[in-house]
């Protein structure tokens, strides 16, 4: 039984891995708390930060569900070992468990929450444990938990990014020079094969045998860490990056961009991240800034560029990001999604809906009123109600409308055939769950079609598609 402990429960895999230290931040997906230990070695973790050439970055994220009482149970002993040995930390410590000590005390995860009030009542848990243990290194070696001095140098590259958010560089062209209508059968849309997680490319094949190809944008770098096939055509996708390529973040939960900081060296300026702001509270955590460090690392100028919403990243390539206020959590989905990066792409024959984590009612006007040939299925097919899809027909009416589902092994439910059942019909690589619930496993939906492959495909002649 792995409990969760503040302090001890990380020798063993530091030891083993050659890490010396780790950091803490806490995640909610809104029923659940995930607490993510992040071992590095902070002398290269630091050289990376401080853009020392050649630096190696070696982050492991070690992510584990923790249930209220567990973390009630290792905040006090914490406490009572004096592990923490930073006055202020202690005292917020004491001040968090003066307001949420007692309602820790229960073994129901964190689903009561979401049955009272709000879940995102587990997001604000979340928050307020990010604010404690923002900046604190837990440290094996020297067996000290401080403030750790690498997390100022974080610091300013975090407040770099907020200024640049305040004021973001408005797009004047478009920064694709694609024109995908001029030689449709030349282009491609690959949705990879990542399991609970999002990664997908245009390309455009150089070459008439289509051997070759150059990848133009990249939507999303994740993979799920429980992935445990090699995908090649991934590989060779990420090999084929070069400094035309655009990669799009579509917002910074660790499934659209873990995979990044498997690939540290530069290839590419042309990197876009949604501007948001606030960032520190809903996530601080290291593999942010690990990320940011890493596109700015890779751009030229070492600055990050966050372009005004809604903008034409070519004639076809549109992105947008909701622009209102999520009131609470109501379909197993964050407020952090519902300010994801939502791109469609409009060809002649082919229209394909791009919203990673964002829900139906979070899209911009201009992307609800429109109908499309391929949606990639919203926050990985996640529980949405049919009662919920009135707004939402225009979209998922249309005779031609193919969904294609991104997820894998998860303990989220997801996807739901509930959801899923909108559609005519769906995608799916074969692995994929279905579930009714979160804890009912569903047989397959009968609109469903499973395929073997490295990715799905989807071609702009609007003809082809499948499984490769
Ligand atoms: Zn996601």
């Amino acid at each position: 039984m792995n409990s969760f402990s503040l302090s001890q429960f990380s020798r063993h895999y530091c030891k083993r891995k050659g890490l010396g230290s780790f950091s803490l931040y806490f995640e909610s997906d809104g029923e659940e708390l995930i607490a993510h230990k992040i071992y590095f070695d902070p002398v290269t973790f630091l050289d990376f930060i401080r853009d020392v050439p050649n630096a190696r970055l070696n982050l492991r994220d070690v992510p584990q569900i923790v249930a209220p009482i567990e973390l009630r149970n290792a905040i006090i002993q914490a406490t009572r070992d004096k592990v923490i040995r930073d006055d202020t930390v202690n005292e917020k410590i004491q001040q968090f468990m003066a307001v949420h000590g007692d309602s820790l005390e229960t073994n129901e995860r964190l689903l009561y929450f979401a049955q009272g009030e709000k879940a995102d009542r587990a997001e604000e848990l979340a928050d307020s444990l990010n604010e404690i243990f923002y900046g604190l290194a837990f440290d094996s070696k020297s067996r000290s938990n401080t403030r750790s001095a690498l997390f100022d140098d974080i610091e300013r590259a975090f407040s770099l990014y907020e200024e640049a958010a305040k004021d973001p560089k408005i797009l004047q062209s478009p920064v694709v020079e694609e024109n995908i209508d001029t030689e449709p059968e030349q282009y491609e849309f690959r949705i990879y094969s990542v399991g609970q997680a999002n990664c997908s490319a245009l390309i455009r094949y150089i070459d008439q045998d289509k051997k070759d190809y150059r990848v133009i944008v990249v939507f999303d770098f994740g993979r799920a860490r429980r992935k445990r096939s090699a995908n090649p055509s991934l590989q060779e996708m990420i090999n084929k990056i070069d400094d035309r390529t655009t990669i799009l973040i579509s917002h910074f939960d660790n499934d659209h961009i873990n995979n990044i900081t498997n690939y540290t060296q530069k290839k590419t300026d042309r990197w876009l991240f949604p501007p948001c702001t606030n960032m520190r509270s809903q996530k601080a955590n290291l593999l942010f800034y690990a990320l940011l460090k890493c596109a700015q690392r890779k751009t030229s100028n070492g600055s990050i560029s966050i372009y005004k919403t809604p903008f034409n990243l070519s004639p076809q390539i549109r992105i947008t990001q909701y622009k209102g206020t999520r009131k609470g959590d109501p379909y197993q989905s964050t407020v952090c999604n519902s300010a994801c990066l939502v791109t469609s792409i409009r060809a002649e024959h082919v229209s394909i809906l791009i919203p990673a984590d964002a829900l139906y009612e979070e899209f911009d006007a201009s992307v609800q009123n429109e109908s499309y040939t391929h949606i990639l299925i919203p926050h990985h097919g996640c529980y949405y109600p049919l009662a919920a899809c009135g707004a939402i027909s225009k979209m998922l009416d249309s005779e031609r409308v193919h969904g294609v589902v991104q997820c894998g092994t998860n303990r989220y439910g997801h996807a739901n055939v509930e959801h899923l059942r909108r559609y005519r019909d769906v995608h799916y690589f074969y692995g994929t769950k279905f579930y009714q619930d979160r804890n009912t496993v569903a047989k397959k939906p009968r609109n469903a079609h499973g395929g073997y492959g490295d990715y799905y495909f989807i071609s702009f002649n609007g003809i082809n598609c499948g499984y490769r």
